[in-house]
């Protein structure tokens, strides 16, 4: 028998209810992607460059116009220079942005700080890099973090802290206290920072989206992952960003080079071309928002309450008032038996933590929306 490096990882639990969404010809709100048609006219950008030989390997850190771009859009967002020939490198996707930074970081024996619920590749990242993971509940109902319990957990083997704002599953979207509190503990106690920020433009209720590029002293240590598949309704096309300062990204760089090497061109290309078009990303709050109110709104006449997001494609629903049943249980009978696909959010925590909440994607057309609240209102 093969020794496994992950002995105790499953399948990932959105490939398991989007499977379970077909086989029960179900709604899908489990897996988070838009249903409704990305930008006609990026593709046309990608296409474009493909007819026009954009086909051969890009450069090993990201096709250089692209990055110039990227350099532009942080400087006019977040008023502070990057560097886009030493502080940018192109990835597939948000995900291997992450892992990468990890793997830049850890070293066996290394204790790395995340909060749940978590997004589901950091653990997995972490421990298959010799890591150790300390995870820390987010305060239940309103999953804010709970900074002293950060502060007690520091031992002299913390080597970094993860934070994803706004926040998969939740929604919660730090703020700028919550970035001052985390400089002080990273730069207090040496360590790095690994910065999710995949749904940088997917914010609601006219928060700003605090990003660890904004704080000087902080960015110094930190590693800020970005998506383009959030940005762009494009989610299969894997492809994302991540930001350091130059000594960090030097050392990045050592492990993409000979993971990945490089990212699709054309894709590069065609992005790079379409990213004059601001509205496109500067619009993305009030689209989501507004889906996220619908969502609301349909589900108002059931049982379900929800937990406020303020961010991402997601919100929380407690369906305490439905059913006594688990997590998982309750999700399976939703899509067996009324044809709709959640996510149980016990799945976003390592002790399988169970309040009675699932999360609901609300990145979907008009008619999903409706399709599912239809369901839900049966339950
Ligand atoms: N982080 C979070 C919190 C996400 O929700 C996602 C989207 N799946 C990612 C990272 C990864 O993005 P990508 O699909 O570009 O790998
Ligand atoms: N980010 C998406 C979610 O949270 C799914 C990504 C994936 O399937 N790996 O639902």
């Amino acid at each position: 028998m093969m020794q496994s490096k992950l002995p105790n990882i499953g399948t990932s639990i959105f490939t398991v209810m989007s499977q379970l969404a077909v086989k029960h010809n179900a709604i899908n709100l489990g897996q988070g992607f838009p249903d409704f048609p990305m930008s006609e006219t990026l593709i046309n950008c990608v296409a474009n460059a493909m007819h026009a030989g954009g086909n051969q390997y890009a450069h090993t850190n990201g096709v250089p116009i692209l990055r110039e771009r990227l350099s532009e859009k942080i400087n006019n967002l977040y008023q502070t220079d990057i560097n886009p020939e030493s502080e940018i490198t192109i990835t597939p996707g948000g995900t291997y942005a992450i892992f990468t930074a990890f793997s830049t970081i850890i070293h066996p024996g290394d204790e790395v700080i995340i909060f749940e619920p978590a997004y589901d590749s950091y653990i997995p990242n972490i421990t298959f890099n010799g890591g150790v993971v300390v995870p820390i509940a987010l305060e239940f109902p309103n999953y804010t973090i709970p900074w002293d319990k950060v502060n007690a957990a520091i031992t002299k083997k913390t080597k970094a802290i993860l934070v994803n704002t706004p926040h998969n599953p939740t929604g919660v979207v730090m703020t700028k206290e919550d970035l001052i509190k985390l400089q002080d503990i990273v730069l207090t106690h040496h360590l790095y920072l690994i910065s999710d920020e995949v749904y940088e433009h997917l914010i609601f209720d006219n928060k700003q989206h605090e990003t660890a590029i904004k704080y000087p002293d902080l960015f110094a240590r930190s590693f800020v992952c970005f998506s383009f598949g959030k940005t762009y309704h494009c989610t299969g096309w894997k492809l994302g960003y991540c930001v350091a300062p130059a000594a960090l990204m030097k050392e990045y760089r050592k492990v993409h080079q000979f993971n990945a090497f490089s990212c699709d061109t054309p894709k590069q290309l065609g992005i790079a071309e379409y990213m004059n078009k601001k509205e496109s990303y500067l619009t993305l709050g009030t689209l989501f928002q507004e889906k996220r109110d619908y969502l609301r709104s349909l589900l108002a006449h059931t049982k379900l309450k929800y937990i406020p997001s303020s961010g991402s494609y997601f919100e929380s629903y407690s369906y305490q008032a439905v059913s006594e049943e688990s997590d998982k249980v309750f999700a399976e009978r939703l899509v067996k038996d009324f044809g709709i696909a959640v996510i149980p959010m016990s799945a976003f925590y390592q002790n399988a933590t169970d309040h009675k909440v699932i999360r609901l994607c609300f990145a979907k057309k008009t008619e999903t929306l409706e399709a599912a609240a239809n369901c839900l209102i049966k339950v």
